[in-house]
């Protein structure tokens, strides 16, 4: 079956501006849109961003198996449709998940065919300094933030590849070296 690319990184670390990049570069690629429970953020659209959720209707999701993974993350939960992703692959579609490390792990733990590429911050403090800078958290949430990110360092060793995201433009060239080369 047809490779398909589960990308994750830390909070901060650039993913979203990295993968939007590709997205614009490689139009022929589709980005999985994820459930969550948490809130809205400004400019985001529901059905477009994420499809949001309250917490019943993901336990509901959960229960009737509707999610090839699901994870909990800075006390929210956040889940891929498996009908979506199976869609797409029968439609031959070129397919992108951006999820946390732990729903990578269980998606490559089902699939042989998922390729998972992890984005690293330069520096840890360089994160924290990216983390704040988006003035979109409470310190609470930073902190939550920060301390997954020993957690997914860890799940990060078993993935095929990592990119360090120094600049955006090395970032992207590198994504687009791996993908192309297991395409
Ligand atoms: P954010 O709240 O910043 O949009 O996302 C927080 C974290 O949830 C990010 O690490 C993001 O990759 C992850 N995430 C988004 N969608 C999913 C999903 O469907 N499943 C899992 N496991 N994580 C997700």
């Amino acid at each position: 079956m047809k490779n398909f690319y589960v990308i994750s990184g830390s909070s901060g670390v650039g993913k979203g501006t990295v993968i939007k990049e590709f997205l614009r570069r490689n139009p022929n690629f589709r980005l999985s849109i994820s459930c969550t429970t948490r809130g809205m953020r400004e400019g985001e659209v529901d059905g477009v961003n994420y499809f949001f959720l309250n917490r019943e209707e993901f336990q509901n999701c959960i229960k009737n198996n509707e999610f090839l993974e699901w994870a909990e993350f800075s006390g929210n939960f956040y889940g891929t449709k498996r009908e979506f992703v199976e869609k797409c692959l029968e439609n031959d579609e070129n397919l992108i998940l951006e999820i946390d490390t732990k729903g990578a792990l269980q998606v490559q733990s089902l699939m042989d065919n998922a390729v998972l590429i992890f984005i690293a911050p330069p520096s840890v403090q360089e994160l924290e300094k990216r983390l704040r800078g988006r003035h979109t958290e409470t310190e609470e949430a930073i902190q939550k933030r920060l301390n997954s990110i020993k957690l997914e360092i860890e799940n990060s060793k078993h993935f095929d590849y990592k990119i360090i995201n120094d600049t955006v433009e090395n970032a992207v060239k590198e994504l687009e070296r791996i993908i192309l080369e297991k395409a």
